[in-house]
């Protein structure tokens, strides 16, 4: 080697550990997500650029993540796992993942409707389950509840995504909470006796059937919808022509609100900066993201939402139910679905 190479060398490397400070190892976060929404990349990059800790993203299907922080136990790398719906969360809770975090902010920030009991995971965004229905057969105040659903008058003409999905299990746990357990049982067996084909596709995917006349009404999030809304593509302003959404339940408890949300997992190797990522996904400015990227609604109240689509939906009156009260019942929700046949 040169000597002048050996020089480069070394300059280069003093410039290196220069531009290197030497809290660096502490100013990382290990996230999972699960969140399967394009739009959430601006979010994460809101997070370095405020705190200057660089986020290393591991995104996966719910269940591999799931399987896998199962799998590395204490060894994980991982610091954070984001997910969506409280069947999720409280699954990952069940599995001794997360650890309770001890935050003013946290607490003071998002309603305890929206975060377990136990402050082991918190939800950042909720999201409305709709009734979408067939706006030139179906009249709004035939879908006013999702117990219309399993009523006769709706024989084969019911589309709804699998009753497996955390998205159906947490309404029905809600309706077992509202109703009872006999009551949610015929409610799941009258769905299934209704349905117009076997459930099967995405929740969009239901209204599209409904648009291409397969069905009447459906279930669906509220936020599939306003995407549909907000599209330019012809197939989906043609969607949005025929088919419009009604909130359940407005006369009683309210439309069933589910979250998106996430916990610092046990083993962490970094916990502050886990810390401080919830924290920020609780902040004016993340909260704001969730109604803009996604069309999601903030759990934080006092975050103004700018959002078109989210304006036009207008307000309506959510089932005050519990997170936690909802995750507890998710297991019952599944066997009498199961029970129902509802696939
Ligand atoms: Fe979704």
């Amino acid at each position: 080697m040169s000597r002048n190479f050996a020089f480069k060398i070394i300059a280069v490397s003093v410039a290196l550990s220069l531009q290197t400070p030497l809290w660096a190892a502490d100013q990382e976060l290990n996230l999972y997500s699960a969140r399967h929404y394009k739009t959430d990349e601006a979010l994460y990059k809101g997070f370095t650029e405020t705190t200057g800790i660089k986020i290393n993203r591991i995104e996966g299907k719910e269940d591999e993540l799931f399987e896998r922080l199962k799998r590395e136990a204490a060894a994980s790398p991982a610091d954070v796992f984001i997910t969506v719906d409280a069947a999720n969360l409280q699954r990952a809770d069940a599995a001794g993942l997360f650890a309770p975090v001890k935050s003013a902010e946290l607490e003071k920030r998002i309603p305890a409707q929206f975060r377990a009991n136990d402050n082991a995971w918190f939800g950042f965004s909720y999201r409305a389950r709709v009734i979408a229905y067939d706006k030139d057969k179906v009249k709004p105040e035939q879908v006013a509840s999702y117990l219309d659903l399993a009523k006769p008058e709706f024989k084969g003409k019911v589309c709804v995504r699998s009753g497996n999905h955390p998205y159906n299990l947490t309404l029905m746990a809600s309706i077992i909470n509202h109703h009872g357990a006999a009551k949610a049982e015929t409610w799941a067996q009258g769905i299934v006796a209704n349905l117009a084909r076997a459930p099967k596709g995405g929740d969009t995917d239901q209204m599209r059937a409904i648009a291409a006349g397969e069905c009447e009404v459906a279930l669906t999030n509220h936020y599939y919808y306003a995407r549909l809304a907000d599209s330019e593509k012809p197939e989906d302003k043609d969607v949005v022509s025929k088919v419009a959404i009604a909130f359940p339940d407005q006369a009683t408890q309210g439309t069933h609100v589910n979250i998106s949300g996430g916990g610092v997992l046990k083993h962490a190797p970094n916990k502050e900066a886990a810390v401080k990522f919830m924290e920020y996904l609780a902040s004016d400015a993340a909260q704001a993201y969730f109604a803009t990227g996604n069309n999601e609604w903030p759990v934080v109240a006092s975050v103004k939402v700018d959002n078109p689509q989210l304006e036009a939906l207008g307000r309506f009156k959510i089932d005050p139910l519990n997170a936690s009260s909802l995750a507890k019942e998710i297991g019952t929700a599944q066997r009498l679905m199961d029970k129902a046949g509802w696939k």
